[in-house]
């Protein structure tokens, strides 16, 4: 019996896992015809300074309409991307498309526009984001590039990506950090590495209205961030508890359901008519 049932299960696991590996491969040879297919959008949502309330961009987030399977979000597909290199190709069309959006906002708020790592030491990325910006004429001070810490923090690049992401600064292009606080348990690098903005990850927006310490540290991670003359992203703001605590703790800037959620270019087109940006 008991040998039996042992067998059966490694028979479900490897079916289970036989199913994952195939189910892996369609997706990326999906994903491999989905950008000549057309089969990408992006979507928009609106960062806006948390005091007064008004905008000030727009993040914008790549979402695939499979032709059977429907709306795959971006956490299903873009590890896939990245592992199979096809990032670089997917990302250059984000890009370009975000920039090309951005103009139609009149130079009233930002785009901001996430960057992946093997995307980033792609060769030619600089090249690639200015041309972008010359092409469209997009001021290279509306556009935001988000960084994840692990690009900034892991080996023996470091130097190059330092210099690039210097060339871009120097061009007028803001750097992010994006999910800022999740991967590493170091901040010394952020003395170091040339970037402007941290983009403070949800997971810490969460706990503020029901943890002290939380907050605490969430304000401690602030005030670091203000030391170093970088501004404050909070991501994920669902209450008006928690954008009221983070106006506290002197975050200047959110992002969130609380505002509003991804939406089309056009409803953003709405959105920058709509919502006073800044003077
Ligand atoms: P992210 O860059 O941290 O983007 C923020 C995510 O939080 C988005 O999820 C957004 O829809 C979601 N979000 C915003 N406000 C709230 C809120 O109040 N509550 C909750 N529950 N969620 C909120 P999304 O669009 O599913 O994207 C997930 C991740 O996929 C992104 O996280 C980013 O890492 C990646 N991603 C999306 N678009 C791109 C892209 O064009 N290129 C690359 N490389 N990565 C992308
Ligand atoms: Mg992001
Ligand atoms: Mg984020
Ligand atoms: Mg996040």
């Amino acid at each position: 019996m008991a040998k039996n049932g042992g067998k059966g299960r490694v028979c479900r696991y490897e079916t289970t896992l036989h199913t994952r590996i195939l189910e892996r491969l369609q997706l990326q040879a999906a994903l491999d015809r989905a950008i000549t297919n057309g089969e990408f959008r992006l979507v928009y949502q609106p960062i806006v300074a948390l005091g007064p309330g008004q905008l000030r961009g727009f993040e914008a987030l790549v979402r695939w309409h499979h032709p059977s399977r429907g709306m795959v979000p971006p956490l299903d597909f873009i590890g896939i991307a990245e592992e199979s290199g096809l990032i670089v190709q997917l990302g250059e069309w984000v890009l370009r498309t975000a920039v090309a959006t951005a103009v139609t906002w009149g130079g009233a708020a930002y785009v901001s526009v996430n960057v992946s790592p093997r995307q980033f030491r792609a060769p030619g990325f600089v090249d690639l984001v200015q041309r972008a910006l010359a092409e469209h004429g997009l001021p290279a001070d509306r556009l935001v590039l988000e960084i994840t810490e692990s690009l900034v923090l892991a080996g023996r690049d470091q130097e190059r990506i330092e210099a690039e992401l210097e060339a871009l600064r120097g061009a007028g292009v803001r750097i992010a950090i994006d999910d800022f606080g999740t991967g590493y348990s170091s901040l010394s690098y952020l003395h170091r590495v040339p970037v402007d903005l941290i983009k403070l990850d949800k997971s810490f927006v969460d706990t503020i209205t029901t943890s002290v310490s939380q907050y605490e540290l969430v304000k401690g991670i602030i005030g670091l961030a203000h030391a170093l003359r970088l501004a404050v992203v909070a991501e994920g703001i669902e209450t008006a508890a928690d954008r009221e605590l983070l106006v506290a703790a002197q975050c200047e800037y959110g992002q969130g359901y609380l505002f509003a959620r991804p939406m089309s270019a056009e409803d953003a087109l709405t959105w920058v008519s709509a919502v006073p940006a800044r003077t």
